[in-house]
């Protein structure tokens, strides 16, 4: 018998989802946000439900991003249903242009059962006057990330939830290697697990705890051009580029990568460089105004595998963190093993390639445990 509460650190998609995950089984579940829920990366995500490349990336995240992709229609159905507020799931599909990768992408297709052909634009996007043959990926979809997490958080409202914010948690409480609770506001929360789902900002918490997990913030900034709707249907990737069109008509333009620490401010360049990207990508975009430019910061990882685990020497805490570009796609699955590992359930997933303390290929991003 429990008799303290589960403690979730953390509200962005990763938080949210661990949270509704543990509530869901039965637990009385505690979350504190340092601001506001939802308004760090999970907000500003373009919430393409693959990865880009997925090709590039090693297997543990395919196995994730599979799991994830097939459990989001049901999830965003359900969160519709509950909340009324509906995350637009949509099956727009992913045009990757560029046939540099055919071969590996369609040994990869294969492997993990995943559909991809090679087709012109032309095809896929009549009358927009853009050409160019790639791969298509028919079963991508998308989904608005700031609707996602007003669901999520209504949700978890609903479910009783304790939601604390403007509530930065400073530190944890253990007896000898059992944690027993977490420091807010200057005041002890006992706690049966705590469950550290932080992004960029998880390793400055534990890293007292003997925990450097080579988890980094990395910028990404974001443009919208505002089309009519119905304007583009399939989203589109060149490069490190990509158009992400929403029902309303708005076509959101990403996304930069910048190592600049923990600074959140948009630049006039990623903006010049973004409408050069989308009008390179769709010369009719150039007749339409950009409306919104935002930035947020990724918990990037090595080769972008997420740490999921319990500390090595803490009993008790649990940390979900570093989906790096793939926080929306990966976290249904992330937050399910998460709470297999709190709750000792059998899951679907080998936790072994997201252990915390798993060994990488470099040896400055081995976590160290000091
Ligand atoms: C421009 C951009 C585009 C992206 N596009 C996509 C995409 O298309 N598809 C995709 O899958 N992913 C995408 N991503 C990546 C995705 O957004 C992230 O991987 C994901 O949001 C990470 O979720 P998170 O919950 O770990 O982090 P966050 O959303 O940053 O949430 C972490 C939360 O923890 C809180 N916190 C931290 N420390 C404490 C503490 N000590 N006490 C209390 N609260 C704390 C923070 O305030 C924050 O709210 C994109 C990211 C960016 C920036």
């Amino acid at each position: 018998m429990r008799t303290h509460p589960i403690v979730v650190v953390g509200g962005g998609v990763i938080g949210l989802l661990t949270a509704r995950e543990l509530a869901l089984a039965g637990h009385e579940i505690r979350l504190f946000e340092q601001g506001r829920l939802g308004r760090e990366a999970s907000w500003a995500a373009g919430g393409i439900l693959s990865p880009l490349h997925p090709w590039r990336y090693p297997d543990p995240v395919t196995h994730l991003a599979k799991a994830s992709m097939a459990a989001y229609p049901a999830l965003c159905e359900s969160l519709a249903r509950a909340t009324g507020i509906d995350p637009e799931w949509t099956p727009s599909g992913l045009m990757r242009l560029g046939e540099d990768e055919g071969a590996e992408a369609r040994r990869w297709a294969e492997r993990f059962a995943v559909p991809i052909e090679a087709r012109s634009l032309a095809d896929i996007c009549p009358n927009r006057g853009i050409d160019g043959a790639g791969l298509w990926m028919p079963a991508v979809a998308q989904v608005r990330s700031p609707r996602l997490l007003r669901a999520l958080e209504a949700e978890l409202r609903a479910l009783k939830v304790a939601i604390h914010e403007e509530a930065e948690v400073v530190g944890i409480t253990r007896e000898r290697t059992r944690l027993t609770g977490i420091v807010v506001k200057g005041e002890t929360v006992a706690a049966s697990h705590v469950v550290v789902c932080g992004g960029a900002w998880t390793r400055g918490l534990l890293e007292r705890y003997g925990l450097a997990l080579p988890v980094r913030p990395m910028r990404g900034q974001m443009i919208v051009i505002q089309t009519p709707a119905g304007f583009l249907k399939p989203m589109i990737l060149k490069a490190a580029r990509y158009l992400v069109p929403r029902r309303d008509g708005a076509v959101l333009v990403g996304s930069t990568m910048e190592s600049v620490g923990f600074v959140k401010e948009t630049t006039e360049a990623a903006r010049e460089d973004l409408i050069g990207a989308a009008h390179d990508l769709c010369p009719e975009l150039a007749a339409y105004p950009v409306t919104h430019q935002w930035a947020g910061l990724r918990p990037s990882s090595p080769e972008g595998v997420p740490f999921i685990g319990e500390h090595p020497e803490i009993r008790g805490l649990i940390v979900n963190t570093g989906h790096f570009r793939n926080g929306i796609v990966l976290a249904p699955a992330s937050a399910r093993l998460a709470a297999d590992l709190v709750l000792e359930r059998d899951g679907a997933f080998d936790p072994a390639p997201y252990r915390l303390d798993r060994r990488l290929e470099s040896a400055q991003d081995t976590p160290v445990l000091k």
